[in-house]
């Protein structure tokens, strides 16, 4: 990519004076300030590359601003940057090299992980041989950056297609021109998905997450300008395995999706499962999840309701389950949410808790950030003492490694997944 002169950059930066209380959030290695620590941004253009000052005029480095987002400030250096898209480039390289070390056994993984991987706004996903990509930032949404992210993505993984999911929403709160989905290169938007096999991915091998055979592992059926987030939750692909290994029985999987669980407890070689039901409230996820179950030569059970009235349902018939999968969508969407929440989590463990055999296992996992690692432990302590159960928590686990948490950056740190043995 042609460099711009150095020269005309550094002049045609322009600046931002932090409060001292913004200065205070970027020492505790916070890469946001809100605009209301933000005391001085004289004309700066939406999606500027800007220099942050303190009070005094000390430099601190450098962030992409936002002109409407109250996030008004995404640190993105703390020296001088000049050349952006040249900077977004090296960044995808580096998180292309740290999933190398870190992820195997599947051809589906989380690319970049924005403020994660220091590329605040930026999510890129890979599905086999198709990329999705989504821009939540006034910066990455500039056009030569645009072009420096497909460039890097096509250069390093080479792939059939990149496909770009676009947030609505989220393009209304940055102020940026609606856009739709779509293709953004190549031709293939749509392609099959293998996670948790072994000998993947150029023959690296993870002992942890795989039992002695070797396989092509899950198989789904992922199709970019479909479905919900980037089309599949990648997050939990470590814990579909992980829940793999304690499941036994007969299984439910309360809010499937697309199978996710409840096909690694059928399917995957450490599942012991003798049946498995799905429930879910979407029709067009169970489509896919019955696809899913057909690609990999099984048929299961999907059944279309509220889980909440399904749960209740079956508990006051007596039903009993040996494992039972717990994974609503977020119910705290904001910190004020937070009791609501809790008592929506609580009222679906209970319920789980008294349907399980003993010796059953629950996997319980919880997607909303603002319910914290320890609020979500205590609402399960709190469910078993009013089940009268006993619960022993065999695994406790978040997403996985390609999605990593930066310490310091609470916001990266968002599922909570709960495995645990109940007893009566
Ligand atoms: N476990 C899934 C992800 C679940 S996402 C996986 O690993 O792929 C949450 C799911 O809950 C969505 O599929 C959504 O359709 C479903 N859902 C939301 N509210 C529901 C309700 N009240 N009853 C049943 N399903 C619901």
């Amino acid at each position: 990519m042609p460099k711009k002169p150095a020269v005309s950059a550094k002049h045609a930066e322009p600046s931002v004076k932090l409060s001292s209380r913004g200065v205070a959030r970027l020492q505790g290695r916070h890469p946001w300030v809100y605009r209301s620590d933000v005391a001085e941004a004289k004309d700066v253009p939406p999606g500027s590359v800007v220099r942050v000052l303190d009070p005094r005029g000390k430099f601190l480095g450098t962030a992409l601003y936002s002109s409407s987002s109250q996030i008004a400030i995404r640190m993105i250096s703390h020296g001088s940057v000049a050349d952006l898209p040249a900077l977004v480039a090296e960044r995808i390289r580096a998180a292309i090299a740290y999933r190398k070390e870190l992820v195997s056994n599947t051809d589906a993984y989380r690319i970049v992980f924005s403020e994660a991987d220091f590329l605040p706004g930026l999510i890129v996903d890979r599905y086999s041989d198709v990329l999705s990509m989504q821009i939540l930032t006034q910066a990455m949404d500039a056009a030569p950056v645009r072009e420096a992210i497909l460039q890097t993505l096509r250069e390093e993984l080479q792939p059939a297609g990149i496909v770009e999911r676009v947030d609505a929403r989220i393009r209304e709160l940055e102020q940026l021109p609606p856009l739709q989905s779509g293709l953004r290169w190549g031709e293939k938007s749509s392609t099959v998905i293998s996670m948790n096999g072994e000998k993947m991915n150029g023959g690296h091998t993870n002992s942890e997450e795989t039992s002695g055979n070797e396989t092509s592992g899950v198989r789904f059926h992922y199709d970019g300008l479909e479905g919900q987030k980037t089309g599949a939750f990648l997050d939990q692909r470590e814990n579909y395995a992980a829940a793999a290994r304690y499941a036994h029985g007969e299984a439910l999987d309360a809010f499937c999706y697309q199978g996710g669980f409840a096909l690694h407890v059928a399917l995957h070689p450490a599942a012991k499962c003798s049946s498995v039901t799905g429930i879910d409230s979407s029709r067009p996820a169970l489509e896919m999840a019955e696809k899913n179950a057909t690609l990999n030569g099984r048929e299961l059970e999907w059944i279309e309701a509220n889980a909440f009235d399904l749960l209740r349902e079956y508990s006051a018939a007596n039903r009993r389950y040996d494992t039972i999968v717990l994974d609503p969508p977020a119910f705290a969407k904001t910190k004020r949410d937070l009791e609501k929440a809790l008592g929506g989590y609580k009222e679906l463990n209970l319920r789980a808790m008294k349907m399980l055999r003993s010796g059953g296992i629950l996997v319980t996992c919880s997607c909303s950030f603002h319910v914290g690692a320890q609020d979500f432990l205590e609402m399960v302590a709190d469910a078993a003492r009013d089940a009268h159960k006993s619960l022993r928590v065999v695994e406790n686990r978040g997403a996985a490694k390609d999605h990593p948490i930066l310490l310091n950056v609470p916001e990266t740190s968002y599922l909570q997944c709960l495995i645990l043995s109940v007893s009566n």
